[in-house]
């Protein structure tokens, strides 16, 4: 299914709704058709608007390096969810899309990460947010660029900052378009 016709689907904003990024990777089956199979999910969520997909990367992986490379993408939503109840949300697509690893750093059919939920931080013993690598990974700063260059990681500082110190990799883009559902 078209994943641009979903994100055109616009749903009632709720006045309290919460600017969340959900970084979402997958290195094993078909990881771009999970990648979206996941964004349709989480649209199918009534607490949940869909706004925007950034460009979708393929880079190689952190951690073991006898596995596929990754494909990476970041999403933007707005949501009425809690941080635990978001995650609940994200688990449960993990599973019904059929994860398959247990291995920290290991190959996964699908991970879906909160990397920022509005500006807040977070440290529970389920959530660390912002995510504890996103500051140091081009593969979730990049595509969080593609979404909002003004972005700021609290206690870290502005994605383009960060970009800008990190070694770059060498990430191919798969997806050259952002996909918005303004
Ligand atoms: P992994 O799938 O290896 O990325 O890690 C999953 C675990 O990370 C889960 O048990 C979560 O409770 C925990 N976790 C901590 N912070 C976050 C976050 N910001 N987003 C998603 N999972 C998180």
């Amino acid at each position: 299914m078209e994943v641009n016709n979903k994100l055109m689907m616009n749903k009632a904003k709720e006045n309290n709704a919460k600017r969340v990024f959900v970084a979402l990777g997958a290195n094993l089956g078909e990881p771009l058709q999970q990648l979206d199979a996941a964004v349709e999910a989480l649209q199918k969520v009534p607490e949940i608007n869909c706004l925007a997909m950034s460009k979708v990367y393929v880079s190689k992986p952190h951690g073991p390096q006898n596995q596929p490379d990754f494909t990476n993408a970041v999403l933007a939503i707005d949501t009425t969810l809690s941080p635990e109840q978001l995650l609940d949300v994200l688990q449960r697509i993990e599973i019904e899309q059929g994860r398959e690893r247990h291995e920290h750093w290991g190959a996964r059919t699908l991970d879906l990460d909160i990397i920022l939920y509005a500006n807040q931080t977070i440290q529970t013993e389920r959530l660390t947010i912002p995510h504890a690598y996103a500051h140091e990974r081009e593969f979730v700063l990049q595509p969080l660029a593609d979404l909002d260059e003004t972005l700021v990681l609290p206690q870290h500082g502005k994605i383009t900052e960060l970009l800008k110190q990190l070694p770059t990799e060498t990430m191919e883009v798969i997806r050259d378009v952002t996909t918005y559902n303004r």
